[in-house]
């Protein structure tokens, strides 16, 4: 089943990223280039909120796994002995009408005949399998015995380091290396914006465990990742979970789940759960002569480990989280008037700024102190925004739009001028329900970092 789609909606989310400052495309200056795409100064920092907290509650959190981070360019027989060389491709038509080169299970289908989805075409060449690795060289010589890769997935440096982790972190089974960073697929259609591109981030995690423990491990750590989704703020609701059926499976693995989230475009993959049995040590072992065995010295028996993968996409969450988040409502302007605005619901841990800060009037110096007085209390806890420009209204507008969930005003009533009760109190607005609470000045740290932790 897939989810209805709207490209209006997806329309609007890509012109909002773009101007307020979370994605714009790579090399726009020069047309672009096709696949790749550069975040600003809003999407770094959503993106780093969502690797932090992955971070925390995949590694720092949890006495069974450690981090690391490997190399982007990888040794050739690496990726042989993974099977990438020979087997990392997706099967590639070219449209005889316009040229075009198409993944042969994207073409669209129109009452049983398949047509290219740029010009309706219906001519087309064999299938050829395209591997998807970008080849470059190391060092002067280009030739041969130069090439290495750019990894198309960040784990195989952890199947390759897996003997060097195992004897300096001395954990015992069960236990898992995590790592975040990029990887590089020469993708034939990347599309769908930041979806599907050539260069991408994943945060993954491969855990180890004993054959027996593989099955319910896997149900494991599917439940957990779930958990994870609804702690960065994407409904349940809109998550789906998919039991990859046999025949579809990687040959090795034994179940895989699909995570798949309802995106404006249709339903996707955001997250693959993967048991991949012992495939990529015993592969590795084989193929490099050195043991990459895990010795239990209570059995006094060796074993090669076998492994459960939850591979994440840093990019597709981020994209999720902000599909997720994007709405239309209404919120009254300085004169009370209803007028329409567009706000991010983003989860105020994911946020790129936590808390905007307002001086009523910038030109009243009083006011204007205090609030630089807020920015530096708060600014060691969170990210904030001063802003002293045009009618608090506006003001708000512009950091609904971008998902601030909180704004601090702070009024002649913070000087003690109308009320000395209310002296050093200012109103703390919350984003989605737009409501105001009057809280002392020095209550905000611990107020603000509960509600972002
Ligand atoms: P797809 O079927 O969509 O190509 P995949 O099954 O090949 O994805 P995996 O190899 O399981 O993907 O990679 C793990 C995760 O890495 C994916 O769930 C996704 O979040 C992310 N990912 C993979 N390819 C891309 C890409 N081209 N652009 C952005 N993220 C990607």
């Amino acid at each position: 089943m897939s989810a209805p789609t709207d490209a209006q909606r997806m329309e609007k989310i890509v012109s909002l990223c773009k101007r307020r400052g979370f994605i714009f495309q790579s090399s726009e200056i020069y047309g672009g280039l096709n696949g790749a795409w550069d975040y600003g100064p809003l999407g770094v920092e959503l993106k780093r909120n969502l690797k932090n907290y992955w971070w925390r509650i995949m590694v720092h959190d949890r006495d069974d796994v450690v981090g690391m981070d490997g190399a982007i360019l990888t040794h050739p027989a690496v990726l042989k002995a993974s099977g990438h060389v020979e087997g990392f491709s997706d099967p590639m038509i070219d449209c005889r009408t316009c040229k075009a080169h198409l993944r042969a299970d994207q073409l669209v289908e129109k009452k049983g005949v398949k047509q290219c989805p740029n010009c309706g075409g219906k001519d087309f060449t064999e299938a050829r399998q395209f591997n998807l690795m970008f080849e470059t060289h190391v060092g002067a010589a280009a030739d041969e015995s130069s090439i290495a890769y750019l990894r198309p997935e960040t784990a195989q440096s952890i199947f390759v380091q897996f003997k060097n982790i195992l004897e300096v972190s001395r954990k015992k089974l069960p236990f898992g290396i995590a790592q975040i960073g990029k990887a590089f697929r020469n993708e034939i259609n990347p599309r769908n914006f930041t979806f599907r591109s050539r260069e991408f981030e994943q945060m993954e995690l491969e855990y180890f465990c004993r054959p027996e423990q593989g099955m319910e491990l896997l149900e494991y750590w599917k439940e957990e990742r779930l958990k994870f989704y609804d702690n960065i703020g994407i409904s349940r609701a809109n998550l789906h979970v998919l039991n990859v059926p046999d025949g579809e499976r990687a040959f090795y693995s034994k179940g895989t789940y699909d995570i798949e989230y309802d995106f404006p475009f249709g339903r996707q993959e955001l997250e693959g759960v993967a048991y991949r049995t012992d495939y990529d040590l015993s592969q590795h072992q084989k193929a490099s002569g050195k043991s990459l065995e895990y010795f239990n010295e209570e059995t006094k028996e060796r074993i090669i480990p076998h492994v459960i993968e939850p591979s994440a996409g840093v990019d597709r969450t981020v994209l999720a989280m902000i599909c997720e988040a994007y709405a239309e409502d209404e919120a009254p302007n300085d004169k009370g008037a209803m007028e329409s605005r567009i706000v991010l619901r983003l989860h105020p841990r994911m946020a790129p700024v936590k808390c905007a800060i307002f001086p009523l009037l910038k030109n009243k110096e009083a006011l204007v102190a205090k609030a630089k007085e807020i920015v530096a209390l708060l600014r060691p806890d969170m990210a904030v925004f001063y802003d002293e420009t045009g009618a608090i209204g506006r003001r708000y507008r512009r950091q609904d739009e971008i998902g601030t969930p909180f704004g601090v005003t702070i009024d002649f009533e913070t000087l003690g001028e109308k009320d000395p009760g209310l002296r050093d109190t200012v109103t703390l607005r919350d984003r989605d329900s737009m409501k105001q609470e009057r809280v002392a000045i020095q209550d905000l740290p611990v107020i603000l970092r509960e509600r972002i932790r």
